[in-house]
């Protein structure tokens, strides 16, 4: 039997590309640490 599960976590991860800094959050502008750009990357599910 295949079920889906009603509670999908859903989290964006924002990776700077300047320093690295990772964070998880719904929508992230720049880098808290050093301000600079951040992209999106997606996490891997299991
Ligand atoms: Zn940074």
């Amino acid at each position: 039997m295949v079920r889906t599960d009603p509670y999908t976590p859903k989290r964006s991860y924002y990776e700077c590309q300047e320093c690295g800094y990772r964070e998880a959050a719904d929508s992230l502008g720049s880098c808290p640490s050093c301000q600079g750009p951040v992209r999106n990357i997606a996490v891997a599910r299991e």
